[in-house]
């Protein structure tokens, strides 16, 4: 992926319909005001290409706590030593002195949506607050504890490294200390979740660091909350019953109720491991919090039944609350019954560039466009040199429930393909792939 134009992003993606539908009043006297929260691959990306292809016409501030983003993507990697967490730390330098993008060091702790004037104010840890024109929300998201005794379990002590950084190398550490004969224990979400092949992945770089440390009698137990591999299954399979045959249990319908972090111990509907070397407890997910986690909502303006927040793909707008953005892992978007949208750091990139363009022709009084497409990828380690990838691409269109009768409109998936094989050519184009991406985002 290379940085590119407006129009050449238009085109590629298939949302061009006309040269007219470009900005028209670039350099306006008072430039509107874009609030972005979050600095990962959504807000990154929006922030960037606001600028890129608003110029003048806005001015945008990015909110982030973090001073670089330490990205997701590859950090299994870092868990196995084969990569640094500086190959996977993205600043915020390139935003600010190629694009002009402010950028605050902050946290949002509350946001006023205006009361439908689309315009309000969001108020941030440091005692500032912004005004905004437009709001776009990226904050990724957080975790829902267990049910059944929720204050045992610390993700302090029993790391997810489901958002990398401090615990990307507390769960490194914890790998580095098994010995022959332990038992890595990890979970996979119920789906929807932060990178549906993800947790496999983690599965299987874990064990070939075990087999090449020569721990031969360790084992890596996979407790799926999911009837069945939610992604890459013919690659996961090959690895699970051949490549790692033995040395990584996979179990279905594994429903964790309870996680005692302190003794490594982890209930689940399929049965109950205590005293485990290592407890990778990856919890169920929902949007990140955006207000007082007491606060109606948890800040947001609407949710859904699984806690994400439902969107427009044309504008990634919220209905009922003009001017409010939300688009990465945070949003939900209309799709086919089955046929889910993922979250991932691709799908995030691509979403930012629909919403950015359809920012910019709100400011110039012109509709969405209609003829929007968006693709997500994602490649899988699977060895040490080798990998896997797995891509889906999706239009705007009608969508279906599951007895096949059209249930609105959405992002319809027209394709979805995984790796013919596991391959070391896949390996090295997963570098190729993933340095693209952080470019087009943060650079
Ligand atoms: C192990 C693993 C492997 C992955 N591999 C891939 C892959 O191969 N391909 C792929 O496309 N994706 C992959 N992903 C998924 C990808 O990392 C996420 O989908 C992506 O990061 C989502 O981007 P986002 O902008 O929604 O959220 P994030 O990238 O999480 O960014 C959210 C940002 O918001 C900030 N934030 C949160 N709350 C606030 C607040 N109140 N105020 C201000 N800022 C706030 C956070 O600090 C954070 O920087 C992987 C994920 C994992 C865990």
């Amino acid at each position: 992926m290379h940085t590119f134009n407006r129009r050449r992003f238009l085109q590629a993606a298939g949302i061009a319909s006309a040269a007219a539908a470009l900005p028209r009043a670039l350099g306006a006297a008072t430039p509107a005001r874009v609030v972005v929260v979050g600095g990962g691959f959504g807000g990154a990306t929006v922030a960037k290409y606001l600028r890129l292809w608003g110029g003048g016409q806005v001015a945008v501030t990015l909110v982030e706590p973090n001073a670089d983003h330490i990205a997701c993507i590859l950090s299994n990697l870092v868990l196995t030593g084969a990569l640094s967490m500086d190959r996977i730390s993205l600043g915020y330098n390139a935003l600010k002195t190629n694009y002009g993008v402010a950028v605050i060091q902050a946290r949002v702790t509350a946001i006023n949506y205006g009361s439908g004037t689309g315009k309000g104010r969001v108020s941030l840890s440091n005692g500032r607050s912004l005004d905004y024109d437009h709001l776009v929300l990226s904050p990724g998201i957080d975790f829902i504890a267990p049910p059944d005794n929720p204050g045992a379990w610390d993700a302090n002590v029993t790391p997810h490294a489901w958002q990398a950084g401090a615990q990307t190398l507390l769960l490194k550490k914890q790998l580095a200390s098994m010995r022959d004969h332990d038992t890595f224990v990890m979970t996979v979400p119920k789906s929807p979740y932060r990178c549906p092949p993800g947790p496999y992945e983690r599965a299987c770089v874990v064990a070939d660091y075990l087999k090449r440390k020569r721990l031969l009698f360790a084992r890596v137990v996979v407790l799926d909350a999911n009837a069945g591999i939610q992604a890459e299954p013919v690659a996961f399979g090959e690895a699970f019953n051949h490549i790692y045959k033995g040395m990584i249990e996979y179990i279905p319908d594994a429903t964790v109720s309870s996680v005692i972090s302190q003794t490594r111990s982890i209930i689940t509907s399929a049965g109950s491991w205590s005293n485990v070397r290592v407890l990778n407890y990856i919890p169920n997910q929902r949007a990140a919090a955006i207000g007082p986690a007491s606060s109606a909502n948890r800040g947001w303006p609407l949710l859904n039944a699984q806690g994400f927040v439902p969107v427009d793909p044309l504008t990634y707008g919220v209905s009922g609350y003009p001017n409010i953005h939300v688009i990465g892992d945070a949003c939900a978007v209309p799709a086919t019954d089955g046929q889910a949208v993922p979250k991932s750091g691709h799908m995030a990139n691509a979403e930012a560039k629909v919403c950015a363009d359809a920012i910019l022709r709100a400011l110039n009084g012109q509709a969405p466009d209609t003829n929007i497409a968006t693709s997500s990828a994602c490649f899988s380690p699977i060895t040490a040199t080798t990998a896997s990838w797995l891509s889906a691409n999706f239009s705007y269109g009608n969508i279906y429930d599951a007895a096949g009768k059209v249930k609105g409109k959405g992002m319809q998936r027209v394709d979805l393909g995984e790796a013919p094989k596991i391959s070391g050519d896949n390996y090295q184009d997963m570098f190729t792939w993933a340095d693209g991406l952080f470019a087009d985002s943060f650079i």
